[in-house]
């Protein structure tokens, strides 16, 4: 039989070296948990980055996976399919927007409200060819691609990847004073911030600043672009984190969680006047509305609604942040967050770091993952209960006491 480090060593040998994974294996989930291939079960408080919200292998999506599979997976968007109607009514009755464009990948979606954004800047506000701008955020995440290299500011993710996208402005974030001079100049044409930013380590702005900042926005006809692709979908204790300030996106992004983990499915959401700048032929993916991809969408935003998610990730989200509150360790220097997107901030103690304690948790049965060397996520699917959320507790309690 294999063990785990012979998963390891294989994935090592045949795949790219792009992760540093925590060494555990995983083969089966339900729900909060996960079982590695020796059958030790696991408290998951990645949720894959959040796009696990819903629980793994959560019976009602699985089911709407497996009935979709026996009819149709795949059609392309050269025919309509009888399915991506019914998801494109869904959301957008969801989330109250006139339309939605549905792609695979966060990193799509985001450069999907990207091209949006320019042709808007160009054919509605009438900035001149080439020169339309997009304001950023220093510390971003928005994926992967070139372009989005291109308006980052993390040199592991930039380093040798040039030359990069221009057309971007780059402001520290939680700054409003900052977005006010950067709108001045005539050529920008959106604003595209991160509610929260979670891979930046769940940083949570000053109360008020998505308000500012959409009202500034506003002003200046400059589109105000939500990537909740992390913070959206109940993970932050409100359906979408611009919720909590009231803040209704001129384009919303959204990922992960569309789909409760089960598949990629990403897509943006605007209004007419912003959407219908983009006309047949000039943008799309072949597996972009899939029919399989949309049903599982359906149903895996019903369930959030259905078990009433968001209550839950508000009211254990609470709980949790207490309770690490109350923990004695000197090496836990803070904890933020909202719902359940969470972080523990670690102050190294005897050479001992972030990477160190998620090993001992991983030994005491959680999983988490440290982010920028010092901050550890906890963000656990929001299906869980009270009583697993104290289960988990006290297994971080009983970590940072070895490091004692
Ligand atoms: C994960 C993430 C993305 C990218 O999503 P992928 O599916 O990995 O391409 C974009 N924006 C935010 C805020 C994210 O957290």
């Amino acid at each position: 039989m294999m063990t785990s480090q012979d998963y390891i060593n294989r994935e090592d040998k045949y795949g790219a070296h792009n992760y540093h994974p925590l060494p555990v294996v995983l083969d089966h989930g339900k729900g909060v948990h996960v079982w590695d291939v020796e059958g030790k079960r696991y408290f998951d408080f990645l949720s894959a980055y959040s796009a696990v919200n819903q629980g793994h292998c959560h019976p009602r999506i699985i089911a709407a996976l497996n009935k979709q599979a026996e009819k149709i997976t795949l059609t392309s968007r050269a025919f309509y399919n009888s399915v991506l109607g019914e998801f494109e009514e869904y959301i957008t009755n969801y989330f109250g927007y006139d339309k939605v464009l549905p792609m695979n990948t966060g990193a799509e979606a985001d450069e999907t409200a990207i091209k949006l954004c320019r042709r808007w800047g160009y054919d509605v506000k009438g900035i001149s060819e080439n020169e339309a701008k997009i304001i950023v955020c220093a510390e971003n995440f928005h994926g992967r691609t070139t372009t989005i290299i291109s308006m980052s500011t993390d040199p592991d993710s930039r380093r040798g990847f040039g030359p990069y996208t221009p057309g971007f402005i780059i402001i520290p974030y939680n700054d409003v004073n900052a977005l006010e001079k950067a709108l001045e100049d005539p050529n920008v044409a959106g604003f595209l911030v991160e509610p929260i930013q979670g891979e930046a380590g769940v940083f949570v702005p000053a109360e008020g600043y998505l308000k500012a900042s959409f009202d500034l926005c506003k002003k200046k006809n400059v589109l105000f672009i939500a990537d909740e692709v992390q913070t959206g979908i109940a993970r932050t204790g409100k359906m979408l984190a611009c919720d909590h300030e009231g803040v209704r996106p001129d384009i919303l992004i959204l990922g992960k969680a569309v789909s409760g983990g089960v598949l990629p499915v990403s897509c943006v959401l605007a209004d007419n006047e912003i959407m219908l700048v983009i006309k047949p032929g000039e943008h799309g993916s072949t597996f972009g509305g899939n029919p399989l991809g949309a049903k599982v969408a359906i149903e895996a935003l019903q369930v959030i609604k259905d078990e009433k998610l968001e209550e839950n990730a508000e009211r254990i989200g609470k709980i949790f942040r207490d309770e690490i509150r109350k923990i004695d360790s000197e090496m836990i220097e803070l904890v933020r967050g909202k719902g359940l997107l969470n972080a523990v901030v670690i102050k190294p103690k005897n050479g001992k770091e972030a990477w160190d304690v998620c090993l001992a948790m991983k030994e005491n049965g959680l999983i988490a993952k440290p982010t920028h060397g010092h901050i550890i996520r906890f963000a656990p699917p929001l299906v869980i209960t009270e009583e697993q959320m104290h289960e988990a507790l006290e297994i971080i309690r009983k970590t940072f006491a070895e490091f004692k």
